[in-house]
């Protein structure tokens, strides 16, 4: 299908334009005009491009392309190469990236509740990216702990008592530590994110509340997945998710 067409359905389904992001939503590369395999994967690395060319892609899919905010603006070294092999293979580069972290139905932080059984209360906090809600059955830390490793397949830093029971748990998924005030002003037992930092661990100590650092990557897998199969299954499409693994 023509991606002109495709792009404005997803612009639309993520209300991109009710997001203020760090970087540009939707189309950042221009490639061949005509979609019929979508490649998803969480960042635009150069492993990725080479393997969702390999796998006969048209157009990749991420949630962490390129252009941020405050970055250096010059085609330079890695920034050129991964380019130069986009325009060369004529492949289009497509990111969403606060848009799918927020989807109520394809977004990072609702596909990873589903993964860990949690039940969605609400959102809070800046642009309403910190999602909050329950376990159906409170359970000692080390437990929720195990289930987000085994489900996660990567062992999180989990900062807390380990036999503290937690029922109320808000989340955010990839680098947002920096929400763990906000999940103390929620009264949840819990806070689960990706990254951590060293204060992390200090106000998470301070305030009581258990931290969980999951794995910017581990936690950001979801969204890219479900909203690929989304377009996939809408359109007639083929779509396939290629993990490229990263320990943070
Ligand atoms: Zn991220």
């Amino acid at each position: 299908m023509n991606i002109k067409e495709l792009l404005d359905y997803t612009g639309q389904i993520l209300q991109v334009e009710r997001f203020r992001d760090y970087c540009p939503n939707g189309l950042q590369v221009e490639g061949r005009h005509e979609v019929g395999k979508i490649v998803t994967g969480v960042t635009a690395s150069m492993a990725l491009l080479e393997a969702a060319q390999q796998a006969g892609a048209d157009m990749v899919l991420v949630h962490h392309g390129y252009f941020w905010r405050n970055e250096d603006a010059r085609l330079l070294g890695i920034k050129r190469k991964r380019i130069q092999f986009l325009l060369q293979h004529d492949l289009n580069l497509v990111a969403y990236h606060l848009p799918l972290d927020a989807h109520p139905e394809f977004g990072n932080n609702v596909q990873l509740a589903k993964l860990l059984d949690l039940e969605l209360d609400g959102w809070a906090g800046e642009q309403s990216m910190v999602a909050y809600g329950k376990l159906a059955n409170p359970e000692p830390l080390s437990a929720f702990e195990a289930r987000l490793a085994a489900r996660l397949r990567r062992q999180p830093v989990t900062i807390g008592d380990p036999n503290k029971m937690v029922g109320r748990i808000a989340w955010c998924t990839g680098a947002a530590q920096q929400y763990l005030e906000t999940a103390v002003e929620l009264g949840v037992d819990a806070f689960v994110s990706g990254e951590i930092s060293e204060q992390t661990v200090h106000l998470a100590r301070e305030s009581g509340l258990a931290y969980i650092a999951a794995g910017h990557h581990a936690t950001e897998r979801y969204g890219v997945q479900s909203l690929g199969r989304h377009l996939a299954g809408r359109f007639g499409l083929e779509h396939q998710f290629i993990d490229i693994d990263n320990p943070v």
